[in-house]
């Protein structure tokens, strides 16, 4: 079939998204960038959503072999914030425009770790709604920017695998999204990269509680990952759609020296291009066969090439997340070398991203949440 009919599919089969995961052709390419923009502005509008993402602790139970906060890296300070600082961020977030807040972690399955995260929820929802009243009293009439936000900041976790009474805590203290990435769908190249006691199926389970409870639900995997070929890409896809995954976050697999998959080598030119490529069409990909979900631009593609999360947005992602994570502990959240934005303060990010969206001619959903059309439509059923 030629490229422009299979492009107009309604419904793409496997075999098709390895067709497409495979163009190699610069017009080819540029055809299926092109779709991917299209069917995002039909599905989700132009707008970017902002997420400040919150790296509050370092702490880490597991061992994930690729990644540079595992357990077993004794080379890195390890740290946590305080409620209050987190707290005093999430409002900083509410007054500065941007409409959610992501708290990232390690993966702790303490009972101190839960009740932490359940606290410190609850309080930024009581803080930033709390905003939004008081300025709505003292400015009856004129309209500031925190009374678009009437239900206080959104917020997002992304702290791991934990059980249903967990999740459940979390979601009655005021998380609405829960991030939890799949990192690759095929189960050798799962046990690969991980170790015994973290398995393929406990992913999958939380995935399915954290939709049952009522989350709006993010997956994603890493691109480039040593023996993965297009055709686990392409699973990775399917997967996405049947679980019926609302937000997806991807980006490149990168090397952290001091990580058992150090082995595999640093990057190369070459490989850096190629996953990078790749990287991007997983992007338009994902977009042209799943439709209305948000698509993050993660910050991955900026460590490889400086314009990473610009050409991620061109490519049909629709969400950014700026860090927010304070500047004294940046750099001990390297999750692999080169991590960008970790000599910036929070204030520098901000600018930096505006004008980087700029540039390509885009707009910031300021003051919204931006929830993804998928999770409206697919709860309208
Ligand atoms: N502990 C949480 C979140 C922290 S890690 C969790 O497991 O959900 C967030 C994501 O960073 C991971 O899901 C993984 O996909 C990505 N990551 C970790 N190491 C990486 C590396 N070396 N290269 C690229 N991405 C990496």
């Amino acid at each position: 079939m030629q490229l422009k009919k299979l492009l107009e599919k309604k419904n793409l089969s496997k075999n098709d998204i390895i067709r497409l995961l495979s163009v190699k052709n610069k017009q080819e390419i540029e055809m299926i960038r092109k779709k991917a923009y299209f069917v995002m502005k039909q599905h989700c509008g132009e707008k970017v959503y902002y997420r400040g993402l919150l790296e509050f602790s370092n702490l880490c139970a597991n061992n994930c072999y690729y990644c540079g906060i595992r357990k077993g890296n004794k080379e890195i300070m390890r740290y946590s914030l305080e409620k209050e600082e987190i707290t005093n961020i999430a409002a900083w977030c509410a007054d500065n425009g941007y409409g959610s807040i992501v708290l990232q972690s390690g993966e702790r399955r303490d009972s101190k770790f839960v009740d932490f995260v359940e606290d410190v929820t609850k309080k930024i929802k009581e803080k930033t709604k709390e905003k939004t009243k008081e300025k709505t009293k003292e400015k009856t009439k004129e309209k500031t920017k925190s009374d678009r936000l009437p239900n206080g900041l959104g917020v997002t976790l992304s702290v791991g695998e934990q059980d249903y009474a967990a999740y459940r805590r979390f979601f009655e203290a005021g998380a609405h999204r829960y991030l939890l990435r799949i990192e690759t769908t095929n189960p050798e190249l799962f046990k690969k990269t991980h170790p015994k006691n973290q398995t393929l199926k406990n992913r999958k389970k939380c995935l399915r509680i954290l939709k049952k409870i009522g989350y709006q639900i993010g997956s994603g995997v890493m691109i480039g990952l040593p023996g993965q070929t297009i055709e686990d890409l392409a699973d990775d896809i399917m997967f996405f759609k049947k679980y019926d995954i609302d937000m997806i976050g991807m980006g490149p697999y990168i090397t952290h020296r001091q990580t058992p998959m150090k082995r595999y080598g640093q990057e190369t030119k070459n490989r850096k291009e190629d996953v990078f490529n790749l990287s991007l069409m997983m992007i338009a990909v994902t977009r042209i066969a799943l439709k209305d979900v948000n698509i993050a631009t993660t910050t991955a593609l900026q460590a490889l090439y400086p314009d990473g999360r610009e050409k991620g947005l061109q490519y049909g992602a629709n969400v950014i997340m700026p860090l927010v994570t304070p500047k004294r502990v940046r750099k001990e959240y390297m999750l692999y070398d080169g991590k960008p934005c970790i000599d910036e303060d929070t204030d520098e990010c901000k600018l930096c991203l505006l004008g980087r969206i700029k540039t390509i001619g885009r707009s910031v959903g300021f003051d919204e949440w931006g929830d993804p059309k998928h999770f409206l439509n697919r709860t309208k059923k």
